[in-house]
């Protein structure tokens, strides 16, 4: 429910252009909000800026997470334009799917790059800012990868994993600045990302919902809506949590049918 919880706050979202990036910018949005967009290409994220929908005025700037320099003008540009920055999500992640004896070396850097040394810096970056306002809530998008391993996700599974550690120890340094730290772990959720190991027969969408015990996959604003509650005062005395979005799919105990 659309609320004015987040009025005058700034947000910058990664990989904002799609998914959970974007329908969590929405979330955000619609209570108030001020939300930028980053990603990797202009026109994409300059046009689903367009759809974030709220009274304030949106913006979309290409950011590649992986390189320093689109990191720091990003964030210059929001607060440039903004004038603050109070609300980070690392929400851009990808994904590699290949048996542990196969994995290329240039596949695992470049998605811990992403996943998690990209993390890392934004948030330094974004702390910059945050640290004189003596105010800020960074929450970065895990996974259920975070909790245990599937068949062929050793490198995700290691990057989302390092991200609940790089969270709470970021809350611990960072706490006497007033800057919260969390993380949101989805399940499985209706995205492009999902979509596609869907297609490529990675994921059998009937088998996971059958290990849904609420019977759905979850849709991208499930996702949102926790990332509303640590960027809001809401959870204003909480930090270095992780909060699980999957449908109760973590906590059901029958053998797993869903991977591949
Ligand atoms: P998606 O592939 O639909 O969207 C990811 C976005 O990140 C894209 O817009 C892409 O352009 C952007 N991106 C990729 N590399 C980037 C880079 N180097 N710099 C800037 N942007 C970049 O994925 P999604 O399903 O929406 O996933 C979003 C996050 O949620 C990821 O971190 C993913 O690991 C996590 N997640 C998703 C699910 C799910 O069910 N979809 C489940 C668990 C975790």
């Amino acid at each position: 429910m659309p609320s004015n919880m987040l009025a005058g706050r700034v947000a910058a979202v990664t990989g904002g252009a799609s998914g959970l990036g974007l329908s969590t910018a929405r979330c955000l949005a619609s209570h108030g909000a001020s939300v930028f967009l980053l990603d990797l290409d202009a026109d994409q994220a300059r046009e689903a800026a367009q759809t974030v929908g709220s009274a304030v005025e949106h913006h979309g700037i290409r950011c590649d997470v992986t390189q320093e320099e689109d990191r720091r003008t990003a964030l210059e540009q929001v607060v440039h334009i903004a004038g603050r920055l109070d609300i980070l999500v690392n929400n851009a992640g990808i994904q590699y799917h290949a048996s542990a004896e196969a994995i290329e070396p240039d596949r695992w850097r470049q998605l811990m790059a992403v996943n998690l040394d990209a993390v890392m810096f934004l948030s330094q970056s974004a702390a910059r800012y945050m640290i004189p306002q003596k105010s800020g809530s960074i929450i970065n998008i895990a996974s259920l990868n975070a909790l245990f391993g599937m068949p062929g996700r050793v490198a995700y599974t290691t990057s989302k994993t390092a991200l609940l550690g790089l969270t709470r120890n970021l809350a611990v340094d960072w706490g006497k600045y007033g800057i919260r730290v969390n993380a949101v772990c989805p399940g499985y959720h209706q995205t492009p990302m999902l979509e596609e190991y869907v297609r490529r027969g990675v994921l059998d969408p009937e088998r996971i919902r059958r290990r849904i015990p609420f019977g759905r996959i979850g849709l991208p604003s499930d996702v949102g809506d926790a990332v509303v509650f640590f960027a809001s005062d809401l959870s204003s005395y909480v930090t270095g949590q992780h909060l699980v979005v999957d449908g109760g799919y973590s906590v059901f105990g029958a053998p797993s049918e869903a991977s591949a």
